[in-house]
């Protein structure tokens, strides 16, 4: 029996005409020049992408602020980046305390387990984020030797603010910390070095503005020790820290590198060093504060309070009886914006990640969200969240 030719439509007949605006948690747009350089394929090995690596690791260095050289990257989403932090420092009886936000969070809970740790939950009550000396009391507790945590998690929009002090008490009771920053790396502030950071991971496709599917992982001196004074190798041969470092740090074979994704995160990059981190986060501030407050200036009302909210994807109330995916499509239907629905909680999220936070898009996506709502019948002013998008913009110029 043959099977037959499937007839299949041209991409020109599925995708919209005009490319939707993607404010949702991730993908985001990406600059032009990143575009441009994913449509590069070049050797994976050469001296060309040896020159690309070198300046890549130092790059990465300044946006994760640590000089650990132990900076790898893997091809895959940031959850591969997730699952190498983990399984690399975790193996059969590791003990791991894992702080659980929410989704994310305990994705990387679930690795820890599946890595044969014995991982113990600390699950923060929605709403909020995790205090530094209730962290302290669960190791005084239970000793653990790996902690994982979330800067931001993009689930519901809370945000872990004291991972500073956090950093301290995993130094002082000699644990590996891994953070998990694919939401909110480049975003925000984040210093591995300073902060004790033992792995940070990150994700292309959010704060970092690239394209999904090619992610880093920064580990420091202390984890890297670790790493290689394991006794067992990791099961995951494609996640193994050590063979990846064969490419990022000899220029040699450990599988076909994603080329034409790497030249794409090196261009965000590139932008982001042009940019420097201190304007990147004021950037991301201003608009996600002028966002928060013209989503109010609607008549709407934000997830999530003070100080346990994240900028980098702000969470909103769905009124009674409204449901994310009503919402979700009539505004990508109608005005051609894409933002997000929830794994759980009644919102629906907007992004403020790398290219989400440019003024222009703003002013597009409040229009677009009062307008929504207005014709699904909830009362919001329009009028009022545009004028107030524009005060706190203009405050902000002062
Ligand atoms: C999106 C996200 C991930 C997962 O990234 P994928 O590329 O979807 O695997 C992990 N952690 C956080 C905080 C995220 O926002």
């Amino acid at each position: 029996m043959n099977i037959a030719v499937p007839k299949i439509q041209p991409l020109s007949q599925i995708l919209p005409e005009e490319p939707l605006l993607m404010m949702g948690a991730g993908p985001v747009p990406i600059p032009q020049a990143v575009a441009n350089a994913n449509g590069i394929v070049i050797n994976h090995l050469g001296e060309t992408m040896g020159t690309i690596v070198q300046q890549m690791k130092s790059m990465a260095g300044y946006i994760f602020q640590t000089q650990s050289p132990w900076i790898v990257g893997v091809a895959g989403p940031g959850s591969a980046a997730m699952e190498m932090a983990v399984a690399n420092l975790v193996w059969e009886n590791t003990r791991v305390l894992s702080i659980c936000n929410g989704f994310f969070s305990s994705r990387l809970a679930q690795m820890a387990e599946r890595s044969g740790g014995e991982v113990k939950q600390l699950t923060v009550a929605e709403g909020n984020s995790v205090e530094a000396e209730l962290i302290r009391q669960q190791v005084e507790e239970y000793r653990p030797r790996v902690i994982t945590i979330v800067q931001g998690e993009t689930s519901n929009t809370t945000y872990n603010h004291e991972l500073a002090a956090i950093g301290a008490i995993a130094k002082e009771y000699n644990c590996y910390l891994i953070v998990d920053a694919v939401c909110t790396l480049s975003t925000m502030p984040l210093k591995m070095d300073e902060w004790h950071i033992d792995a940070v991971i990150t994700g292309g496709q959010k704060g970092l503005s690239s394209i999904p599917g090619v992610s880093l992982v920064a580990f420091s001196e202390k984890a890297w020790q670790r790493i290689n004074s394991r006794e067992s190798q990791i099961p995951q041969w494609t996640l193994d820290a050590k063979l990846a470092s064969n490419f990022w740090h000899k220029n040699s074979y450990h599988y076909t590198a994603p080329v034409s994704g790497l030249l794409a995160l090196y261009e965000a990059m590139r932008l982001i060093c042009d940019e420097t981190l201190p304007k990147r986060f004021r950037r991301h501030l201003t608009c996600s504060k002028a966002l928060q407050s013209a989503i109010e200036a609607l008549g709407l009302e934000l997830y999530i309070d003070q100080p346990n909210r994240l900028n980098s994807v702000v969470g909103i109330k769905l009124p009674q009886g409204l449901e994310a995916k009503t919402v979700c499509e009539h505004i990508s239907k109608n005005y051609r914006v894409e933002i997000a629905g929830s794994f759980g909680p009644p919102i629906v999220r907007i992004g403020q990640m790398g290219e989400q936070c440019r003024e222009h898009n703003l002013f597009r996506t409040i229009h677009a969200l009062g307008s929504t709502f207005k014709d699904l019948g909830v009362n919001v002013d329009i009028p009022r969240g545009m004028a107030e998008l524009e005060n706190v913009l203009q405050r902000e110029k002062m």
